[in-house]
């Protein structure tokens, strides 16, 4: 058992590594999160010895735990501060919300589907992130309960960044999205400004759809 933890941990240092040399992960503190956090806690273990290629990979209901390059962005992309609250909007298998955990005070994240909000609840125990809060619902109309938020993240397509997203969303703080209906997207990020909305475009992304 010992022996493949050893060897779990080797793979991921070899993962970071390589999203290092490519400039995805950038800050130290997000580095670290992600030699923290086991990936292969999160792939099912039919999976796990897949867990640290830079792939996306199918978990129940027909769903995808997005690649690590993708989930080293958009973490990146989320400055995330020690403070912040942050909801997530398509929780799948916990990882991304089990890296923020690392990064940021409290994650509330939504899943439509039930057998998956449960997947995402069991992941999370066992990686021992305490300050997720898992809720089975549609994220579309936001957590409104636990508003405001620092970040908001999306990790399913969606056809359109929605009004009560960026009503619960701070003054000042960012929110980043895939955003489109085809079966590519462009990753999108807003900023909350006093004035109005800065929005950024990062390139083209592939995420599965949000559904309702
Ligand atoms: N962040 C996840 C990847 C999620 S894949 C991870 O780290 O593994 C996208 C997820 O969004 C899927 O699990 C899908 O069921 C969920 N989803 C789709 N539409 C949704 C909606 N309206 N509200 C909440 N979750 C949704």
């Amino acid at each position: 058992m010992e022996e493949r933890m050893d060897e779990f941990r080797e793979r991921r240092e070899h993962m970071v590594g390589e999203l290092v040399t490519q400039g995805l992960l950038k800050s130290e503190k997000i580095v670290k999160a992600f030699l923290d956090v086991p990936r292969h806690f999160f792939t099912g273990e039919e999976n796990e010895r897949f867990a640290y290629a830079d792939y996306p990979m199918p978990i129940p209901s027909g769903q995808t735990i997005s690649a690590p390059h993708m989930v080293a962005a958009m973490t990146e992309l989320l400055e995330p501060k020690a403070m912040d609250r942050v909801l997530e909007i398509g929780a799948g298998s916990g990882y991304q919300a089990a890296i923020l955990s690392r990064l940021v005070k409290k994650i509330y994240t939504i899943e439509i589907d039930e057998r998956l909000a449960a997947f995402a609840r069991s992941n999370l125990r066992k990686a021992g992130a305490k300050n997720v809060e898992v809720m089975a619902g549609d994220g579309s109309k936001g957590y409104p309960k636990a508003k405001p938020y620092d970040k908001i993240i999306v990790t399913c397509a969606t056809p359109e960044i929605f009004d009560s997203w960026v009503r619960q969303l701070k003054t000042g703080g960012l929110l980043i999205a895939p955003v489109g209906s085809g079966f590519y997207q462009e990753l999108i990020r807003i900023k909350k400004a006093k004035k109005g909305l800065e929005k950024t475009n990062f390139g083209g992304c592939a995420f599965v759809p949000l559904r309702r």
